[in-house]
């Protein structure tokens, strides 16, 4: 598939579903958008997949058809790092969810990784570390292709600080570097103020995972309201009084020629979507015209 920057919704339009669109519909209906990525949400499986093979490998035929990029968005019950019922139970869903991924040709399954709960954030966090080495192994035994994609989580008690995912990134096998710049944005208390934070992030990133890692990024955004502990609520591109703002975003996936893959969050999903890919085209132009 063509490197490019790529730009699809989080989840099923609610427009496709008024229309009567079944799910191999979706990527035909985004290609007329003129959008090319789409993540399926598994967010409320349990430990097996809730679609079937044959439904899965339609919409994955779809995608390749219609030149969409597809990944997966795991179940949110998930915790790596707590009792060991939990840990073991949070690990069958994750191989049911890269199991359906494979099914539709997903490139990542995006997935929250845990909680700190009691324990001390490093070691909850080496709790994660070691779970996740288990799953990578287990992904591989049973010959699936998906990545492993661990998620910037957005609130203080949630693993997954930008530096967290970074060494998951490094230390675990077929692991893809996801990148939520809302969450982030809410961790750190409205952060992501100007384009330079925005570029000092990606420079961070490739300091660590390198040029190509840093690039090829998997990448949520929306608009993000939060409070001291972090995340709130979600909210569309147009609302002003919430950042973080795409088009600082858009700078630098220009400047450092990156080809991300950019799930769009915000409540509007498909609207969003094509907000932010109008967004980025003009701000190509601006630079062509200046070079
Ligand atoms: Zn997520």
């Amino acid at each position: 598939m063509a490197e490019r920057t790529r730009f699809g919704p989080a989840g099923v339009p609610p427009m496709f579903r008024l229309m009567g669109a079944d799910l191999p519909d979706v990527p035909r209906l985004l290609r007329e958008e003129d959008l090319d990525a789409f993540e399926y949400e598994a967010v409320r499986w349990g430990p097996k997949p809730q679609i079937t093979r044959e439904h899965a490998e339609k919409l994955g035929a779809a995608a390749k058809e219609n030149d969409v990029r597809v990944s997966l968005h795991g179940s949110y019950y998930i915790n790596l790092s707590g009792k060991r019922e939990i840990v073991e139970a949070s690990k069958r869903r994750l191989i049911a969810s890269a199991t359906a991924a494979d099914w539709m040709g997903a490139y990542v399954m995006v997935f929250h990784t845990g909680f700190y709960g009691r324990f001390e954030k490093d070691f909850a966090f080496r709790n994660c570390l070691e779970a996740l080495k288990e799953v990578s192994a287990e992904i591989r035994r049973l010959g699936l292709k998906v990545k492993l994609g661990p998620e910037t989580m957005g609130r203080n008690f949630q693993v997954g600080t930008l530096d967290e995912i970074m060494t998951f990134n490094e230390e675990v096998e077929g692991t893809q570097l996801v990148v939520d710049w809302a969450h982030m944005h809410a961790l750190h208390h409205g952060a992501l103020k100007k384009t330079e934070d925005f570029r000092s992030i990606a420079e961070r990133i490739e300091q660590r995972l390198g040029t190509e890692r840093m690039k090829g990024m998997h990448c949520h955004f929306s608009k993000i309201e939060f409070n001291l502990q972090g995340e709130r609520s979600h909210h569309p591109l147009t609302e002003a009084r919430y950042g973080p703002d795409f088009r600082m975003l858009a700078e630098v996936i220009a400047d450092l020629q990156m080809h991300p893959t950019i799930i769009c969050e915000s409540p509007l999903l498909d609207v969003d979507a094509r907000k932010m890919k109008e967004t980025f085209k003009e701000v190509l132009e601006s630079k062509q015209s200046k070079a």
